[in-house]
């Protein structure tokens, strides 16, 4: 996340309402990637998601019809709101849903939402199991649907320990998701053999792996042993898709964590090298792909700053008598395919 600054010179965070300074109302414009004053002079509104319920600070521009801003648009259900404990989990979903749309955007991948463009838009459901007990997150031709329950903190740390995973976050739901839909949006339809194509294969193994028997076998059996050598969580290990789901959902993770400490001016040095970061294979893209000893550097230097950053900050956990912050190893093998899911992103920025 960038580091924001109010017309008046006061920080401003990107969930901000209000300027705690000069007191004027803000908000995120996405058009301009900033947060903004929502004054006459700038031309802009607040969504009324943000009015009406206090759950959205984006804003949009004054001169169009749409009361609702660009992340709130995407949004083809939400919850029942007769009950307050839905709005609070409700306002968690969206802040969420947001900094997964901030950074995707960022990265200039372009969101139609699915009512706009029904071929390749997004949209979400936001819904909980308590009004329909069928709900599973997960995406579908274009629609990410998230179970409002996981916004309550205690079920999400029930679910979280009786699956094993060592975190388990909203946005981390809504990134892994998004990996899915930028899987069928802009993977599936090229050949088999197209070097993306055959570039995931060799990084992540064959999708065309039954995915239900794939997914009820390590339902059953567990995460196999010494999955960290190949992956970066346990669940990755079931099968290629999820492994390609949790490697995008880290990488907008470290995307949003290295951008976070960079804008405020947090700077590591110092720090030995992890293994990983020796030249050689770690930054380098599969054969079949346009080979760029430049980008390949770029790319192991920012993984690098992040893994210094990182550990910085579980040392920081550990002074406050916390669980680390980062409870991840980036093996080898992780960190190449790391290194396609950033090839990718670049591929895709702008489409
Ligand atoms: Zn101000
Ligand atoms: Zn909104
Ligand atoms: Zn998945």
């Amino acid at each position: 996340m960038q580091r924001f600054t109010c017309d008046c010179g006061n920080v401003l965070f990107f969930g901000s309402t209000i300027c705690l300074k000069c007191g004027i109302e803000v908000g995120y414009d996405p058009q301009r990637g900033n947060m903004i004053q929502v004054v006459p002079v700038h031309g802009v509104k607040r969504c009324a998601n943000g009015t009406k319920y206090n759950v959205c600070n984006w804003v949009l521009p004054t001169t169009v019809k749409e009361t609702l801003c660009q992340a709130c648009r995407k949004n083809r259900t939400i919850p029942d709101l007769s009950t307050e404990r839905n709005l609070m989990l409700w306002g968690r979903m969206e802040m969420a849903k947001r900094r997964l749309l901030y950074t995707l955007l960022r990265l200039g991948i372009r969101l139609p939402s699915k009512m706009e463009n029904p071929q390749i838009g997004l949209a979400f459901d936001i819904i909980s199991t308590l009004s329909n007990p069928t709900v599973t997150t997960g995406h579908l031709n274009g629609v990410i649907t998230v179970n409002l329950e996981e916004a309550d903190d205690t079920y999400r740390q029930i679910n979280r320990q009786q699956l094993g995973e060592n975190s388990r976050t909203l946005l981390g739901h809504f990134r892994h998701e998004s990996a899915h839909y930028l899987w069928q949006r802009c993977l599936s339809d090229l050949a088999w053999d197209d070097p993306l194509r055959l570039a995931f294969r060799e990084r992540f193994g064959d999708e065309w792996l039954d995915y239900a028997s794939a997914l009820s076998a390590h339902y059953q059996k567990g995460n196999p042993t010494g999955w960290e050598q190949n992956y970066i969580t346990g669940y990755a290990a079931s099968h290629p898709w999820e492994d390609w789901a949790e490697t995008w959902a880290h990488y907008l993770q470290i995307v949003d964590g290295v951008e976070t400490c960079e804008s405020l001016g947090i700077q590591v040095q110092f720090i030995a090298l992890p293994l990983v970061m020796l030249p050689g294979e770690a930054g380098t893209l599969p054969s079949m792909l346009p080979q760029d000893g430049v980008a390949d550097g770029e790319f192991l230097a920012w993984l690098q700053r992040w893994m210094c950053l990182s550990t910085v900050l579980n040392e920081i956990s550990h002074s406050l008598g916390e669980q680390p912050l980062y409870p991840f190893v980036i093996s080898v093998p992780v960190a190449q395919k790391l290194r396609l899911a950033h090839h990718f992103a670049t591929v895709w920025a702008g489409k």
